[in-house]
């Protein structure tokens, strides 16, 4: 689909679902051609999204903030260039591809902006097989080293993450998940609970040399393909 009427059914869909402003001005032929490829239709002379319309528009909105997420945790790209990345990005990614980049952030929640992404299958399933750079820091194990990169949750939870100084770019180390969990920072020790723990993701560091790790992995992801759970 062409670019310019895949950013219209955004704007639509942004329109409905988090109240942006439309806008007036839609050219006669992406009219014709939305019309045509029944993604959109006429509602008391106003233009809504047809059910395949909110689908696409859904999906183009999931890439746009998936790839700011990669674009920021990851590549390391500042809040301020990402927004043209991403917007050439959500127009080229393939399905296998999207769910391997969100597989591989931890099926991120919410865009580094704070608005939320719709979920994907991947995020549904809790899809394992591709190797994951960032994990809730629920997930890790002792011995697992880190960088924060991001923090999703309510206010309550933000002011607990900052005022234990649980910040994007701070190195982190497990050294216990039961029964709580305890991380270093520097030369401090901090005691989380599970909430605080999942709240945060981190992009894990290589477990250089650990290969047990690396086939515990092996083996959990060889067990998912057989369907043993
Ligand atoms: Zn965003
Ligand atoms: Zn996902």
């Amino acid at each position: 689909m062409k670019e310019e009427a895949e950013n219209l059914l955004k704007e639509l869909w942004l329109s409905v679902h988090e109240g942006l402003k439309e806008r007036g001005d839609i050219n006669d032929s992406l009219r014709e051609y939305l019309l045509d490829e029944g993604l959109i239709k006429f509602v008391n002379d106003k233009i809504s999204l047809t059910e395949e319309g909110e689908r696409r528009a859904r999906k183009i909105i999931r890439l746009h903030r998936l790839a700011e997420r990669l674009l920021n945790d990851v590549l390391g790209m500042g809040e301020s260039k990402i927004e043209e990345s991403a917007c050439k990005f959500e127009h080229i990614i393939s399905d296998e591809v999207e769910e391997a980049i969100c597989t591989l952030l931890g099926h991120p929640t919410v865009c580094p902006h704070g608005f939320p992404i719709p979920p994907g299958n991947c995020c549904i399933k809790g899809e394992r097989e591709v190797e994951r750079l960032i994990f809730r820091l629920s997930e890790l194990s002792p011995g697992d080293e880190g960088v924060i990169k991001y923090v999703v949750g309510g206010k309550d939870l933000s002011n607990k993450v900052v005022s234990f100084g649980l910040l994007p770019g701070e190195k982190l180390k497990i050294i216990r998940v039961f029964p709580t969990f305890i991380i270093q920072m520097g030369n401090t020790q901090f005691a989380l609970d599970r909430d605080l723990a999942s709240a945060i993701f981190v992009l894990k560091h290589e477990n250089n040399g650990e290969k047990k790790e690396e086939e515990k992995h092996g083996f959990f992801r060889k067990r998912r393909r057989k369907g043993w759970e």
